[in-house]
């Protein structure tokens, strides 16, 4: 049996929140299993939303529960959910991802590399380890990177002498200012710089691989799935057809190759949090054009993906967006709020409108707790230059429509000149 059936089989007959797609279709597994295409496509919209739960109710309580790999992750839409993976299931979904970067680039596991992650550790650096790999690496937090905190991660970074980088190109950018400046020296035992989790323009790519010296690789991945396509040397994204099955979709109709639409995903791996035909919200077109790298995996070609502003404090001052979702985090585990998704709209340099989508809008609207929810996103936004910001908040409980998620980001900057 294919592996994608494999995995429809196991969500639709253990996962409560897909048990309930088939009581709505009034079908069963059998059901889907015989005809694919009367699978529904989901969204996190659908899963936040749910009020059954999507991690299987076997999974709960086994005993793998304590090799679990947690990721909060706020998606391109600001959107919370939580995504939890077995050690074993990510093993597996990372192998064809290693198999890419042995092959085009030569790089091993054993290779040194660096690493940027979400987690507040930005007074206790020093080698971490990549949940993701299961390797020991030097990682830094992406929170907090003021110009200071730049040119002391570089130096660390120069000192470690990695073979790569994996960061996000926002995070690259930065670095990458700071390079062009001229006061710092170049990596030696750099080879290549992986961008992953934002779009990346070809301009921005050559500011980076001028700053670094070296050549950048497009990764694209989620929480969700782990790494999706990887660039080979022709410049192509392979999808990476062991670790999830991919379509391009218009609603419930499957595109033929070169089409134009939706990215939908089933993650072949991921026991714990079944994804299937699970829609990004990203576009693409996949492309079955042989390559002359050899990669048999068909190509995929982003037409429209995340797509996030950086945070403009000064004239020639950014901060990439991140800063926000650790804030909200904070928020949530201190208060026992909870948000479902979240808004910046930045109107000025100092100025910021936030919408929150929450549950307890009735709780929030209370002065005091309002107040309290104020004081500690204020105090645990990592930036100096966020916590001097001006917020207003609004609050509200009513989802808003498909259509509007579809086109919703979690950042909006602010272009030019303060707003009168
Ligand atoms: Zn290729």
């Amino acid at each position: 049996m294919e592996r994608e059936k494999e995995m429809l089989r196991y969500a639709y007959t253990q996962s409560p929140f897909y048990q309930s797609l088939l009581q709505k279709k009034k079908a069963s597994a059998e059901d889907l299993m015989e005809d694919w295409t009367k699978v529904p496509v989901v969204d996190r919209r659908q899963m936040v939303c749910a009020d059954e739960c999507v991690i299987p109710s076997s999974s709960q309580s086994s005993p793998e529960g304590n090799q679990r790999i947690y990721d909060m992750s706020s998606g391109s839409n600001g959107m919370f959910m939580g995504i939890p993976w077995s050690v074993k299931d990510m093993i597996s979904s990372v192998s064809p991802l290693w198999d890419c970067r042995s092959r085009f680039y030569g790089l091993k596991v054993q290779d040194k590399s660096c690493f940027f992650h979400m987690y507040p550790d930005f007074c206790d650096e020093g080698t971490a380890r990549d949940p993701r790999s299961n390797r020991k690496d030097l990682g830094f937090s992406v929170l907090g990177l003021t110009e200071d905190r730049v040119e002391r991660i570089y130096q660390e970074m120069r000192n470690y002498e990695p073979k790569w980088i994996l960061m996000p190109p926002s995070v690259a950018l930065l670095f990458a200012d700071y390079i062009s400046k001229g006061k710092a020296k170049e990596i030696p035992s750099l080879k290549c710089v992986e961008l992953i989790g934002e779009w990346v323009t070809d301009k921005q790519r050559k500011q980076i691989e001028k700053a670094f010296h070296c050549k950048t690789v497009n990764i694209y991945g989620s929480y969700e799935m782990n790494a999706i396509a990887y660039e080979c040397p022709e410049g192509h994204m392979h999808l990476l057809e062991d670790n999830v099955f991919a379509e391009i979709m218009d609603g419930q109709k499957v595109l033929p190759d070169g089409e134009e639409g939706d990215i939908v995903l089933t993650s072949l791996h991921n026991t714990l949090m079944p994804f299937v035909r699970y829609s990004l919200g990203d576009r693409g077109k996949i492309s079955t054009k042989k390559c002359s790298c050899g990669h048999p995996g068909r190509i995929l070609r982003l037409t429209k993906a995340k797509r996030n502003d950086m945070i403009r404090v000064d004239q020639d001052i950014d901060i990439p967006p991140y800063e926000f979702t650790y804030a909200f985090q904070c928020v949530m585990n201190s208060m026992e709020v909870e948000m479902l998704q979240y808004q910046v709209e930045q109107t000025g340099y100092f100025s910021y409108i936030v919408t929150i989508l929450t549950k307890d809008r009735k709780l929030l609207e209370q002065q005091e707790v309002q107040e309290e929810f104020k004081r500690i996103f204020q105090e645990r936004l990592p930036h100096d230059f966020l916590k001097k910001g001006i917020y207003t908040f609004r609050f509200r409980d009513e989802m808003p429509s498909e259509r509007a998620v579809k086109k919703m980001r979690t950042f909006w900057s602010f272009k030019g000149d303060e707003k009168k």
